[in-house]
This record gives structure tokens, sequence and C-alpha cells, in this order.
């Protein structure tokens, strides 16, 4: 199994080579490990990651029902009602289920209902392969931008990214705008669809905290240089090799030699790894408070490599 392998397995589950299992790599090396090569995820998932997964679906549905907002509202709660379970708290899931609609309507009516007027919906959710890297050794990496339009003023194509927040409308739409996501779709689009010319990424941004809803697209499309994409493709190729150069590095070494623990990134947001990064994970086992995802099927290798060992002096026990 080589990394190419565990793109194919993540596919079942999120965007496969994409900017997640990117970025988590470059974030922190350690949980990228946990997550993709052990197979664990915590019981309970984010309830902002869970609210922002079901605005999403419903969004999709927004615009293939050409503005519906009530077929949005009632994608949104069965989206919602699929994820109840990785919910930790009932009042949290009920607290999302009821601001979610709210935010679909400030979303439809400040946003949504004027996009049919002035743009035409070219793409929703459309899935991009896009390889990169020498000839001799071609990496893949996926994106999938929201929705892809085509203004009725310019004839310019904008991919769309939206957020939702609870902290600030316009430091999310900054955040967005800043990202590594818009990079990679406005790198993706621009290789894939060299015909067509970009006026840049939009992002919508749909905001609630207690009784205040909101919702806006930011004034400026987002854009990159074509020296800023090269240099982002040039990264993306500089993750990958690494990535497989670990991965390739298991069959001699030890995982925690390879994936040490990377403490300043332990204090960014919080972990949810931490309950399990501190402590060797042993075959069979799955740690408490988490669950390991059933499209590993071949734990055995990776787990092997959680064994004690002894080079150079350097000793690692497992418990
Ligand atoms: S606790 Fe820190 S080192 Fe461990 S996986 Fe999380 S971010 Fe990485």
């Amino acid at each position: 199994m080589g990394v190419y392998d565990l793109k194919t397995q993540e596919r079942r589950r999120e965007s496969p080579a994409g900017m997640h299992f990117y970025g988590l790599y470059r974030d922190c090396p350690r949980k990228w490990f946990l997550k993709y090569v052990l197979g664990l995820r915590p019981r309970y998932t984010s309830p902002a990651f869970l609210l922002g997964g079901a605005m999403h679906d419903a969004l999709q549905v927004y615009y293939e029902d050409k503005a519906n907002l009530i077929h949005a509202q009632k994608a949104f709660r069965d989206a919602l009602n699929d994820r109840r379970d990785q919910y930790q708290e009932l009042s949290k899931f009920t607290e999302d289920f009821n601001r979610g609609v709210v935010m679909l309507e400030k979303f439809h009516e400040r946003i949504g209902s004027n996009d049919f007027n002035d743009y035409e919906i070219v793409e929703l959710e459309h899935e991009y392969q896009i390889p990169f890297g020498p000839e001799d050794s071609r990496f893949m990496f996926t994106i999938r931008p929201d929705r892809i339009f085509r203004s009725k003023r310019d004839g310019l194509y904008y991919p769309i990214e939206t957020k939702t927040t609870s902290y600030s409308l316009d430091s999310a739409g900054v955040a967005a705008e800043r990202g590594d996501q818009v990079t990679g779709y406005l790198w993706g689009v621009s290789k894939m669809r060299p015909e067509w010319k970009l006026g840049g990424c939009n992002i919508d941004v749909i905001y609630n905290k207690k009784s205040v809803f909101d919702a806006k697209r930011m004034a400026t499309p987002a854009m990159r240089s074509k020296y800023e994409l090269q240099v982002f493709e040039m990264g993306l190729y500089s993750t990958v090799a690494e990535v497989t150069q670990k991965w390739l590095g298991l069959e001699k070494y030890p995982w925690p030699l390879l994936f040490p623990q990377h403490r300043s990134a332990c204090s960014h947001w919080g972990c949810e790894y931490l309950g399990v990064c501190f402590s060797p994970v042993r075959d069979g086992e799955t740690p408490p408070g988490f669950i390991r995802d059933e499209w590993k099927a071949e734990m055995s290798e990776a787990f092997k490599k959680t064994q004690s060992f002894d080079i150079g002096g350097v000793k690692y026990e497992a418990r």
C-alpha cells in the first residue's frame, strides 16, 4: 500500500487527495498519521463542522432547484439529521437544527435570490482531478468548488466558496480569501479550464450569533497571480513528495520517529487527537473517545509500526 491507496480509501469519506488531506499534513504530520494511516477518528465531530457540512448540502439543493428555499431547508434538516450521532450534546444539535433554516433564509434574501439574475450556474460541486508534478512522477490533486458561475455582465467565470461562522462575517471572509482552499480552486480551475477567463473566487459568508443572522458576499472576489499559483503547485508537490517519503520510511522506521509530536500545532485551536497523541496505540485497540474508520480494512501493517523499538539507543516502548 502507498500514498495513492490511502487517497483511494479516503475518497469514500471526503474529497480525496484534496486540501484536507494535504492541509492536515502541513498542520501536523502526526495528526495526519493518526487520521489517515491508523484510521482513528474522534467519536464526536465539532458542531461548527457539522453545521457547515449540512449547510453545504442544502445550498447544493438550493441551486439545483433554482433558488427553492423550502427544498433547501428540508435538505438541511435531512443532512443534519444524518449527522446527529456525531454531536456530543443533543442541545447543540437542536440549536443548529433550528438556526440553520434561518441562516438559509438570510442567505436567500441577501445573496442567493440575486444569483439567478446575475449569473448562469455552470457547475455545482463538480469534482476535478488535477495531475501535477513532473511527467515521470505525476500526482493527483482533487478540488470540488461549491459552485462555478458565469457572470451575465462580464462573461467571466467565478468559483464560489461558502463559509458559515459565529465569530465575524468579515473575519471569516478574510480568512477564506487568504486560504489555500481558494488558491486551490483558482489553480485547479485555471489548469483544467484554460479556455475560461476567471474573475476570481466569490466568497459567501453566512453568520449567526445568538439572535443575529446575516449573510454577505465579499465585495471583491479573491484572485491570485500566476506566480502565486505556481508557488502553490510547487508547495503541493513538495508536500506530496514528503508524505510519500515518510510513508516509504515506515517500512524501516517506527512511526513515532517519523511523525513526532508537533507541539506548536497543538495549541492553535486545541486538538481533537490530544487524547490519543501522547500515548501509544496498540494493534486491535480503539482508544476511548475514538472510532476506527471501517474502510481501513487492513490495519495490521500500520499498527505493527507502533510496537516497541530501539534504534541506535532511541527507545520507544508500546505499553
Ligand atoms: S496533539 Fe498536537 S502533536 Fe498531537 S496530533 Fe494534535 S496537534 Fe499534532
